[in-house]
């Protein structure tokens, strides 16, 4: 059974020697510490300034090991204008794997994120990476058993290094990484990946790969692994699945991620699979580094020679957050004992060679994100878009409703009613209470675009039924807590709701109660068919009928199955080209017109004498309270988390009715 491990409680000793095991990972191309949508530094995130962190990390140890844990290829401006914009010249290697090569990882794996641009594109990039790219469950062909299996990179590698005892004998060792993703990319990315990747669950895959490893002769197995911590019984072909993973036996050390938390971290509680204390996952030592380059992800093995090969007497785990780089003084003493000290030589500082590498591309995409493309005269903001209040919501809803209707024009199509479904990607929540989208009436520029609309999806569109738009809209009302008449409800939108599953549906014309109980409950999953928090849906005035049919404008993501909303699957797409969101953004700005309004919002509330509710919002909002006029707004003094909060109204919501 480990211990957990403290060092200054072992005693040095012949053959027990400290291995270190750094994770990055959902870095989402975060490298220079800027934020690309605000045009403005940010210090506490991208891989330059964490790679300062990683030399210190890298200097108190002296057997130290660097992995990615995938998703690092998109999700700035910065990896959108390399993909869309200045592409990848032949022989030319990806900027994020040349920061990568600078920094020396030791192996990294692929998320889901990965495959945003392509599949070829993905390949392209990974092409100059100095270290072995692992995964062994998303397949260029799939057979009878997962051993058979063509994996798309190499399945697992094994790294042999030499490390140190206390002593400061150098020992051999044989550490064996396998990769692991999400098996739902193929659904999410299906118009890149049909055909052509294939995939199977985490678990599966890990159950039939592991004892390879051990016969491979690997002493230490550590498994990068791009998921979320999910649960103990989790289906096999689970999206989040690292205590499920956790529990299978060759494991020795786990670095998951996917799901931008933090572990061990305050975020993540105790439970039966999970000790946040000693940082463990079924007893396994286990990390999550958060994301964009926030944390760096640090287990610390001891281990104990044992025959030729190697066992783990103890682990430390930790998540380093970037913000302490700040509060370290410029020395630092490193922790190990003083014969490994005169052994290994101090190794040198690599975040100099990865901030070189940055430079140029960090200068070209400022550049290109400036370029102005339009004005609007309007300011486009998300601080209300959890109340279907977002002008920069309503723009991609008329972007792409307007480019659905000049793609299907004159088709059979084109006669059903046009629904534009939109949901804010920027909106706070989990993400923040800077992940907002804020601009200024004003020059629009290429950077606007990606704050905007922050994800490579297509636009694609469905052809649902009244049905399942009713079903969508109680989805939508779920997300708020209950208000009660005469009452004050302390947070309005629910913790665990998602802003990107708050659809608002543009075209009709609704209502939310949300003084009566929610249909989608947050916390078990269920659904309560009786529960109707949506009073009434219309079509220009004509209540809506479940079985009338609808030409929805929405997004591969969505359209896929993503959040698993009635009528979406692959076989339900009407029409997808591959255009992407961005794209279609870009082209709705650039024709030379001014955005001077945008929608409406087709949401409204039912009134509800005398209840209250908080509503957290990004501080920004405080310009903008006229955009709730009608609920009477009030800012709190003291927000939580860096929150605005601002106490609203219910009693006399907007008529929608005007
Ligand atoms: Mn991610
Ligand atoms: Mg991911």
């Amino acid at each position: 059974m480990q211990q957990p491990l403290s060092l200054s409680t072992v005693g040095a000793a012949a053959g027990t020697a400290q291995l270190r095991i750094m994770e990055t990972t959902d870095l989402h191309v975060h490298l220079a510490p800027y934020d690309y949508y605000a045009d403005r530094p940010a210090q506490h995130l991208g891989l330059v300034r964490l790679a300062e962190l990683i030399d210190r990390a890298r200097a108190e140890a002296p057997n130290t090991l660097l992995f990615d844990n995938g998703d690092f290829l998109q999700g700035t401006p910065v990896g959108d204008y390399i993909a869309y914009d200045r592409g990848l010249r032949a022989g030319e290697m990806h900027p994020v794997i040349a920061a990568m090569n600078a920094l020396h990882f030791d192996a990294i794996t692929l998320g889901n994120h990965e495959f945003n641009y392509g599949l070829d594109f993905l390949l392209r990039a990974i092409e100059g990476c100095d270290c072995p790219v692992v995964t062994a469950n998303l397949l260029r062909g799939i057979a009878t058993q997962p051993r058979r299996d063509l994996s798309l990179t190499r399945p697992y590698a094994l790294l042999d290094r030499v490390i140190h005892d206390q002593l400061g004998q150098p020992h051999p060792i044989r550490i064996g990484v396998i990769g692991l993703a999400p098996p739902q990319v193929t659904r999410w990315e299906r118009q890149a990946l049909e055909g052509r990747v294939w995939s199977r669950g985490i678990v599966e895959a890990a159950r039939a790969w592991l004892p390879e490893l051990r016969e491979a002769g690997a002493d230490i197995v550590v498994a990068l692994a791009h998921t979320g911590l999910g649960q103990m019984g989790a289906d096999e072909d689970a999206e989040n699945a690292a205590i499920a993973l956790a529990r299978l036996d060759g494991i020795d050390a786990l670095l998951a991620g996917h799901s931008h938390l933090v572990f061990p971290g305050p975020g993540i509680a105790a439970s039966e699979a999970v000790d946040p204390h000693a940082g463990t996952i079924c007893g396994k030592p286990a990390v999550m580094a958060g994301f964009w380059g926030s944390h760096l992800g640090v287990i610390d093995l001891l281990l104990q020679r044992d025959g030729g090969g190697w066992r783990v007497l103890g682990s430390r785990a930790e998540a380093r957050p970037l913000a302490q780089l700040d509060l370290m003084p410029d020395g630092w003493q490193r922790s190990a004992h003083a014969a490994v000290q005169a052994a290994v030589p101090q190794p040198a500082p690599r975040a100099p060679a990865v901030r070189r590498t940055v430079r140029p591309l960090h200068d070209e995409t400022l550049a290109a994100i400036r370029k102005p493309l339009g004005t609007t005269q309007i300011p486009l903001h998300s601080y209300f878009a959890m109340l279907g209040r977002s002008g920069a919501v309503a723009l991609v809803a008329e972007a792409q409703q307007h480019r659905i209707r000049e793609r299907l024009a004159g088709t059979a199509l084109s006669d059903l009613p046009l629904v534009s479904a939109v949901a804010p990607f920027k909106a706070g929540g989990r993400s923040g209470p800077d992940h907002y989208t804020d601009i200024p009436a004003g020059p629009l520029a290429l950077r606007h675009v990606s704050d905007l609309y922050a994800f490579p999806n297509a636009l694609c569109a469905l052809c649902l039924t009244g049905a399942d738009l009713r079903q969508w809209l109680e989805r939508s009302a779920s997300a708020f807590n209950r208000v009660a008449p005469g009452q004050t409800q302390e947070v309005l939108v629910d913790r665990l709701s998602a802003p990107y599953e708050f659809e608002t549906l543009f075209g009709l014309d609704y209502c939310f109660d949300l003084s009566r109980p929610a249909r989608f409950d947050l916390r078990t999953g269920a659904i309560h068919p009786q529960n109707a928090r949506v009073t009434s849906v219309t079509l220009h005035g004509a209540p809506l009928a479940d079985a009338d049919r609808f030409l929805v404008c929405t997004n591969t993501f969505r359209a896929n199955g993503a959040g698993g909303f009635a009528g979406t699957g692959p076989d339900r797409i009407v029409h997808c080209e591959g255009e992407t969101m961005l794209e279609v953004l870009r082209r709705h700005l650039a024709t030379g017109k001014a955005v001077e309004a945008v929608m409406s919002s087709p949401l409204r509330f039912a009134p509800i004498p005398g209840g209250r509710a908080v509503l957290s919002t990004g501080r920004g909002a405080a310009r903008h309270l006229d955009s709730v006029s009608d609920l009477a707004p009030q800012v709190r003094p003291q927000g939580r988390d860096g929150f605005l909060e601002v106490m609203l109204d219910f009693t006399t919501p907007r008529s929608g009715d005007a």
